[in-house]
């Protein structure tokens, strides 16, 4: 593995988790099979195309969209999704007269079962400190400018809730089907730092 500099220096997070981790096994804490499934698991199984589906299916069908922003978690579930950070999941909706972008103020809460992990600008201090404070700020240097008059809110994922943007779909998008709808949804949309563009 790779380590750190020189003495002195504050060791790696990957050290820390390494040193952390064998302290758990040591102590039969942890299994590190077990560990190692659940990481591949939602690094490779369970990504934003869940997501990218959920969405789809809100856009061209609209009992599952009402579903969705009724009761975010059941209807994610109709799909298949569900498990760990998934128990309690609302869905909010981008319109054009509303953005909603998500963070985590306190740490990194997110919808594993409709996201996957987080992106590492998600559990950055300055992301999670900014966002609540300049939303436009950050969505620009993010590369989204929403006009003037629409209201931003900024929602805060907790251990209780954590938040999915139904993004707008895109105008020139009727002609596509649901699948090739999901195609086009991005991670960075579900978060509310970026829009969905039409191909
Ligand atoms: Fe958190």
């Amino acid at each position: 593995m790779t380590t750190t500099g020189g003495p002195g220096d504050t060791p790696s997070v990957a050290l820390r988790t390494e040193a952390l981790e064998q302290l758990l096994t040591e102590r039969g804490l942890i299994d590190p099979k077990v560990m190692n499934e659940i990481i591949t698991q939602y690094e490779t199984n369970v990504g934003p195309l869940n997501g990218a589906k959920v969405v789809a299916k809100a856009w061209t069908d609209p009992g599952y969209r009402r579903r969705l922003l009724q009761d975010g978690t059941a209807a994610i579930r109709e799909l298949g999704f569900s498990g760990q950070q998934g128990e309690h999941i609302v869905v909010v909706e981008n319109t054009p007269t509303t953005h909603n972008v998500v963070v985590c103020t306190l740490c990194s809460c997110y919808p594993w079962p409709v996201l996957g992990l987080s992106p590492s600008w998600y559990k950055d201090p300055v992301y999670r400190a900014r966002v609540v404070r300049e939303p436009r700020t950050v969505l620009s240097a993010m590369g989204l400018e929403p006009d003037d008059d629409v209201r931003i809110t900024v929602r805060d994922s907790t251990s209780e809730v954590r938040w999915l943007v139904l993004p707008e779909r895109p105008a020139g998008t009727e002609h596509l089907s649901e699948e090739e709808l999901v195609a086009l949804v991005t991670r960075d949309a579900m978060v509310g730092v970026a829009k969905v563009t039409a191909p």
